[in-house]
């Protein structure tokens, strides 16, 4: 019989990677609902002041997986570490925060059970010992429901954003050292991704103007700069846009990008991915105008024009200059 969830909490030399919150706060709710408990494991070479922060979760336990050759993150190292882990705790589920790191290592760990990854989940659900996990396909038009066929354990990884941080019960938790087994290491880690830097702060704009990919061309963004100068607001843009070098990096909206909850935002062409929504959801008014019916954007928009942006935005650019130039 498998016993409980076990939530990995990611960190880069000791500092909490805070989306490993929203994997303990996915794990709390599936624990309530299975009545199993929780336990986090963090692997590294010292890691007691992390294990500290974490142990002030509501959790059954928080596991150091220990090892000198955990220092630095490698998939094979951390592979080997957790693979001792679950193989000691034998947990109905195993559960990550999607986060680059984990998407190295963990389709490899669960091959390792000769399981399947069920990645990018953004809600799940018990009934038994039957877990139902959503996943998002087709650019977010459908959602797909998993479930998991087979013995224990089960390897899930939820995106950023669909559970949040602060939904992660406090509590009190004791903390359990454990020396695992790490064979050998193959790679020599390089330096780790960085995230965003950001020059630009758009936290404190009241007003944003955010394009996506439905803007088309770099020079189709003119647009949508007069939109933005006509309301006295800032630009900014969805990943693709800044991927494609239109705008800079520090203009991005997201979950890789800035988190911004200005006044008002007025997305245009963007789908409304998740990665997206986690970074302007607590916008206080959201416009979107996007010319699919079904973009999940308009789930979240107070506003919405369905239709066309090049036809839309020079009208309502038009009728703000109308507006501003009698007030
Ligand atoms: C780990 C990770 C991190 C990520 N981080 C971020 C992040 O921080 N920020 C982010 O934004 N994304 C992020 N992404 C990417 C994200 O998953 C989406 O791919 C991205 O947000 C989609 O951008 P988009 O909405 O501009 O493009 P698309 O999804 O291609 O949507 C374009 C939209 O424009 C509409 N459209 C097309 N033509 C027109 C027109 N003429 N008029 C009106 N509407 C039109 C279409 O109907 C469509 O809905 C991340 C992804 C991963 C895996």
């Amino acid at each position: 019989m498998s016993n409980g969830i076990l939530v990995f909490i990611e960190h880069r030399d000791g500092a909490l990677n805070r989306t490993s919150l929203e994997a303990v706060a996915a794990a709390q709710s599936l624990a309530a609902q299975m009545d199993q408990p929780v336990t986090a494991v963090i692997a590294g070479a010292d890691v007691s002041a992390l294990a500290q922060e974490i142990a002030a979760y509501d959790l059954a336990k928080v596991i150091q997986a220990k090892n000198e050759k955990l220092a630095q993150y490698t998939p094979d190292g951390y592979t080997d570490a957790i693979e001792s882990v679950v193989r000691q705790l034998d947990p109905q589920l195993v559960v990550f925060p999607h986060t680059y790191l984990v998407r190295d290592f963990a389709p490899k760990l669960a091959a390792r059970f000769e399981k399947a990854l069920i990645s990018d989940c953004i809600r799940a659900q018990a009934a038994g010992t039957t877990l139902r996990f959503t996943r998002r396909i087709f650019l977010g038009k459908l959602d797909a429901d998993v479930v998991s066929d087979g013995a224990a354990p089960v390897f899930a990884t939820f995106q950023s954003g669909s559970y949040r941080p602060d939904q992660a019960r406090k509590g009190s938790a004791p903390i359990e050292e454990m020396q695992v087994e790490v064979a050998n290491i193959r790679m020599t880690p390089e330096a780790p991704f960085q995230e965003v830097k950001q020059a630009v702060d758009l936290s404190k704009a009241d007003i944003i103007v955010a394009v996506g990919r439905g803007i088309k061309s770099k020079d189709n963004l003119a647009l949508a700069e007069k939109l933005a100068e006509a309301l006295g607001g800032d630009l900014a843009a969805s990943r693709p846009i800044c991927d494609a070098e239109w705008l800079p990096i520090d203009r991005q909206i997201g979950s890789s990008g800035q988190t911004v909850a200005p006044k008002l935002y007025i997305a245009l062409g963007i789908s409304g991915a998740i990665q997206h929504l986690v970074g302007m959801k607590n916008s206080g008014t959201i416009v979107a105008i996007n010319k699919d019916p079904e973009a999940p954007i308009f789930d979240i928009a107070d506003y919405g024009i369905v239709g066309d942006l090049f036809e839309a935005v020079p009208v309502l650019t038009e009728e703000i200059k109308k507006i501003k130039g009698a007030a």
